[in-house]
Order: structure tokens, then sequence, then C-alpha cells
């Protein structure tokens, strides 16, 4: 595969996930709320949870916004991906995630279709949107006041 063709399939999988979005819409009930904005491109993002009674493990994650079909796709495929995993592994995939993005580590086997997104390292301006939504998401899991209404802003990374 020459890697003409790897782009393009990277591409086809992100404005796949962009124009069907399986997660789109509001978690319910809303455990964890944070909106999240990457001035560079103008993508804003509004992430809801559900997470376990306990609080340990993410039972939903659903998305809102408006930006690039990188920043949307990014945000589905995060969702799609954070189903049923401990908030701690979580964490540890916001790290893999932007390490991928600085074309250091990638996703084992099982969580393989993040790795659409390693095509995006290529472009440095379009890796604050792909990171916005695990931007965002580390947000929401370390926020103190988990209803607080406020926004992050990937400005300074
Ligand atoms: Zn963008």
């Amino acid at each position: 595969m020459t890697l003409g063709n790897l782009r393009g399939l990277y591409q086809q999988v992100i404005l796949e996930h962009y124009k069907k979005p399986r997660h789109k819409g509001k978690t319910n009930p809303v455990h964890r709320y944070q909106k999240g904005h990457n001035p560079s491109c103008g993508d804003t993002i509004e992430l809801t949870l559900q997470l376990s009674e306990a609080g340990d493990k993410i039972e939903d994650v659903k998305f809102e916004g408006e930006g690039c079909a990188i920043a949307m796709a990014s945000a589905d495929l995060m969702a799609d991906a954070l189903h049923g995993k401990p908030v701690n592994e979580a964490l540890e995939m916001v790290q893999r995630f932007q390490s991928m993005m600085k074309g250091q580590e990638e996703f084992p086997k099982e969580l393989r279709k993040l790795n659409v997104m390693q095509g995006v390292s290529q472009f440095p301006v379009r890796i604050k949107c792909a990171n916005l939504t695990w931007h965002t998401l580390k947000a929401a899991l370390e926020a103190n006041d988990p209803q607080a209404d406020s926004f992050v802003t990937n400005e300074n990374e």
C-alpha cells in the first residue's frame, strides 16, 4: 500500500464519522459535562459522560458541537472507544492519543480504530482539531465540580 492510498483510507474513515456520527447527542443521565474550544480552527465541542454507579467507569459518551471533519470525527471515534472503559484507562488513552499526534505511539490492536487519526499527525495545523475532544475529555474527568459550566481551550498547547 502506498502512502497515498493510506492517506485516502484515513480520509474516508474520517469523512464517514463526520457525516454519520454514531455518538452525537447527550448522555442520559449526564454525570459530566464539559465544553471545549479550539480557537485556531473554530471547533467547539460539548461532551457529556455517563459514569458507572461507583464513578470509576465510563458507561457512555456523547458529543455535540461544530467544527471541521477532523474534530468531529475524532470525537465520534473517541466516544466509540471509551464505552465501558475504566476512568484511569481513559486518561491513559488521552496521553497515548496526544503522543500519537507527535508521531511517537499508536494504539494496540483492540483500539486500532483510533489509529486512523494517525494520519493527522502529518498536518501540524490539524493536530489541535484531533486533540480537542481528548483534551475536553480529560478536563471532564478531572473536574472537581462535575457540573461546572466552564469550557476549556487548547490554545496554549
Ligand atoms: Zn478543526
